[in-house]
């Protein structure tokens, strides 16, 4: 009877692994000395590995496994970025706004010092201006800056945070959680803190954001359309003055600009 029986049929991919000789499968590992083959049976033979190759193995499996975690968590901390305030309130709109699609020469001087600020954020920015000059795309840009390079921040505009806040409010749930995110992210992006009416809740929130960071000397990027002196009525005057400390102002007017020129008084 042949030897081989129900293995005749072996298919040409398996014979790169299978021999009838157990001699072409033997082979010498310089740390482990000779390796025997693996027997299948009925005179077939396999490739045993050694050890340290099934470490190696083990070893990129595992890092295989850390990679794609890695991508997870990155994506995951991305997604955070527009989505912290709950998947209803993301603006997925502001996802596309980039430096790259900023029209510079709109606004030359706010672009560049934005763009730095975006690459190595430090202090308080606070870009000004009125309607339609691209504020909020140069925040997002910002955001999204630090989103592409794996950086950790949050996106709010105060409208949004506000509706986010009493939703949980009315719901009996604990907003606080949703304050010490904003507080701890490394870069906190507030979109038009004046559109919020003013309440004496809203400049308590303010406050607890503002002196939270800045106790802790992490970046704020902010838009609104008051110049920093100004905006004692919009987070009070208490939050005004922690802003202060490493305010970095950028006014912007321009062709859109038809109401009145910012104070420029930011002392
Ligand atoms: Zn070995």
């Amino acid at each position: 009877m042949n030897r081989a029986g129900a293995f005749t049929h072996v298919p040409n991919w398996a014979r790169r692994f299978l021999s009838q000789d157990p001699a072409e499968k033997t082979w010498t590992c310089a740390t482990c000395g000779e390796i025997t083959p693996f027997h299948f049976g009925q005179g077939w033979y396999a490739r045993r590995r050694c050890a340290c190759e099934q470490r190696a193995e083990e070893l990129r499996q595992r890092q295989g496994v850390a990679r794609t975690l890695g991508q997870v968590l990155t994506e995951a901390q991305r997604a955070q970025t527009y989505r912290w305030l709950g998947a209803s309130w993301a603006a997925h709109e502001l996802e596309e706004k980039t430096f790259t699609n900023f029209e510079r020469h709109r606004q030359p001087a706010a672009f560049d010092r934005t763009r730095d600020f975006a690459f190595n954020p430090q202090g308080n920015l606070l870009l000004y201006g009125t309607f339609g000059l691209g504020k909020t795309h140069l925040l997002a840009a910002v955001a999204n800056l630090r989103r592409a390079a794996g950086r950790p921040c949050l996106f709010a505009s105060a409208v949004t945070l506000f509706d986010a806040i009493q939703e949980r409010v009315s719901n009996d749930e604990d907003y606080q959680g949703l304050i010490k995110q904003a507080i701890q992210t490394p870069l906190l992006l507030l979109d038009d803190p004046d559109k919020p009416k003013w309440s004496a809740f809203r400049e308590e929130i303010y406050y607890q954001l503002i002196d939270g960071r800045t106790r802790r000397g992490l970046p704020l990027a902010m838009t609104s359309n008051y110049a920093p002196a100004e905006l004692d009525h919009v987070i009070g005057g208490a939050a005004r003055s922690r802003l202060m400390m490493g305010i970095i102002p950028i006014p912007m007017s321009g062709s859109d600009y038809r109401f009145g020129v910012p104070s420029g008084d930011y002392s």
